[in-house]
């Protein structure tokens, strides 16, 4: 089966092995891109997630190349870190706003077809910090637990039209992201993984394309982590 999918977030790191990890699987595959290319194969549309003409005109492009979006994944975000003592207001706004705010907005535009299909799969980018936090994240760690309140309650509200939602939270994974992390914070983490490695985005993607596909149409509002077993247990 084909179905339209929307990656927001999807030229590089675990976003774009998500949009590859679709067409792999015979999807009709649409990114979101602000810098960079969308990878081979895949439909790209300039889109700010922090903008909200910006996602629905995404979204309108995506509409008429590929039909309506059945599959959201929202993966956009960034990280700004700082001691809380010393974070600027809008350094804590700037997360919300692309981590939390980018993936409400992304799924407002995309629900409506959802709910008129009475189908779709909502898919939400957490992160092991939500749970843990730590220090120097205060805003990371906001953004991202706060999508777990947004996966479960939307879950509530979406689930009679067999509208699924779920949060899959990666851990330490080898992206630009981490790129600027220091050699000791990521021995600290790996300390704390039972698998003692860095996961690759590839891996994301299958936990992923697994929550989506028409056989996992019984699991919402579930907190799905790829993570080495770093964080388990929510
Ligand atoms: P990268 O920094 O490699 O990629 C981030 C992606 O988000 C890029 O495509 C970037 O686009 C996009 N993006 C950022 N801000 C905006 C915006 N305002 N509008 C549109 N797109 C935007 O990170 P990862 O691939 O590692 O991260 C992907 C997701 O996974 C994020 O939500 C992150 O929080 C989460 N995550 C990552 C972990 C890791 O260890 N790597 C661990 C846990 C969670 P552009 O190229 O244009 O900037």
């Amino acid at each position: 089966m084909s179905r339209s999918v929307l990656v927001t977030g999807g030229n590089r790191g675990i976003g774009a092995a998500i949009a590859t990890a679709f067409v792999e699987g015979g999807d009709k595959v649409a990114v979101t891109y602000r810098s960079g290319e969308p990878p081979e194969g895949v439909f790209g549309v300039r889109c700010d997630v922090t903008d909200t003409a910006s996602v629905e005109a995404a979204v309108d492009e995506v509409r008429s190349q590929q039909g309506p979006v059945e599959v959201l994944v929202a993966n956009a975000g960034i990280a700004r870190d700082a001691l809380f003592l010393g974070m600027a207001e809008q350094e804590f706004a700037d997360v919300i706003d692309t981590n939390l705010m980018g993936s409400v907005r992304a799924v407002k535009a995309v629900v409506t077809d959802m709910v008129r299909a009475r189908w779709g799969r909502i898919i939400l980018v957490g992160s092991t910090t939500a749970f843990w936090g730590g220090a120097g994240v205060t805003n990371y760690a906001s953004s991202k637990s706060a999508l777990v309140g947004l996966a479960r309650s939307l879950a509530w509200e979406l689930g009679p039209r067999k509208i699924t939602v779920n949060v899959v939270y990666p851990g330490l994974i080898e992206t630009e992201m981490i790129s600027s992390m220091s050699a000791k914070s990521r021995e600290h983490v790996l300390a704390n993984t039972p698998l003692k490695r860095v996961g690759t985005p590839q891996e994301v993607a299958t936990a992923v394309r697994f929550l989506a596909d028409d056989g996992a149409g019984y699991i919402t509002g579930a907190l799905v982590p790829v993570s080495g077993g770093n964080g388990m247990g929510h």
